[in-house]
């Protein structure tokens, strides 16, 4: 008999179709399917796919076949953020009717260093419960940060997190001045929607993790628990990402792959003779040790191939 905090769990991976998953993305997918399979948890899929302008033709359905390539098969049916403007604006209506919303028409020139609003449209009276007052031009939604908004959370791999977010950011955008959803309320909405009780990401989302905190007690949602894996660099120190062109993963080369991410995570290494897909995923699961996850996981330079 399990547990019911066991069955309970509920784990997601959600990139985004900018290109192809490389390593540093396969890792944060095995690791997070490796948490929630090691939890006799569910875990599930989103598509990030709100950001038309930065996606790559192609690149959904490539990430769907890959992830299937290597094994790493989800519960229940795919996410698609695309889909999802309904919820969002249902959100934005929420934070709205708790006056935590203004509208910011500034340039991006006139923003603060934290990309905040400096000239006064908070206090415009577009703050007040109700619809905004519209600018003539384009604005941005922000939220107000409240001056005391501190964010906690144990991390599995950062450790003890406390960030004062109120002292720091006045506030953010979370539809931007082109009429897309910010990146931050769409996660928050679907984690909840989703019913994600773990988060397990790259740690280059941490700072992301605090405003997302913000969102949830605003809008009255529960906060998920985070483990940010250590990102991926190659030898020299740099951070594999899409955007400095790591190689794509060779979706005929899973089990290399495979074998490559769980080095990278400081996992025992599966004998030669576990070859398949399936058996290298089993043996990985079987000897799951998420404290043995290096600070700073290296690639070498052939592996991603
Ligand atoms: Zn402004």
């Amino acid at each position: 008999m399990s547990t019911a905090g066991h069955s309970a769990y509920r784990g997601r991976f959600a990139p985004s179709p900018t290109g192809p998953l490389h390593l540093g993305s396969l890792l944060a997918a095995l690791a997070s399917w490796l948490e929630a399979r090691h939890a006799g948890g569910r875990w599930l899929l989103r598509i990030e796919d709100i950001d038309p302008p930065r996606e790559q033709a192609g690149a959904a359905d490539a990430i769907l076949h890959c992830l299937q390539r290597h094994g790493l098969h989800w519960d229940d049916s795919v996410l698609w953020q695309s889909q999802r403007s309904a919820a969002y604006d249902s959100a934005l209506a929420a934070l709205q009717a708790g006056g935590h919303l203004f509208a910011c028409a500034c340039s991006r020139r006139e923003l603060g260093p934290m990309g905040d609003c400096r000239r006064g449209c908070r206090e415009r009276g577009c703050h007040q419960r109700g619809a905004p007052e519209r600018p003539a031009s384009p604005y941005a939604l922000r939220v107000s940060v409240p001056a005391t908004f501190s964010a906690h959370w144990q991390d599995t791999w950062q450790g003890e997190q406390d960030w004062p977010l109120g002292a720091t950011l006045r506030d953010f955008v979370v539809r931007r001045k082109d009429g897309l959803y910010a990146y931050q309320l769409a996660v928050v909405v679907d984690d909840a929607a989703q019913g994600i009780t773990d988060v397990v990401r790259g740690a280059d989302l941490l700072d992301s993790t605090p405003r997302q905190r913000l969102l949830q007690q605003l809008l009255g949602y529960a906060s998920p628990r985070y483990a940010h894996i250590p990102v991926l660099t190659d030898r020299s120190g740099q951070k594999l990402s899409k955007q400095n062109l790591a190689p794509p993963l060779e979706a005929t080369a899973p089990a290399h792959n495979l074998r490559a991410a769980l080095t990278a995570l400081g996992q025992t290494a599966p004998p030669a003779e576990v070859s398949s897909v399936e058996a290298l995923l089993a043996f990985a699961l079987a000897h799951w040790e998420p404290a043995a996850v290096p600070a700073q996981p290296v690639v070498s330079a052939t592996a991603a191939h």
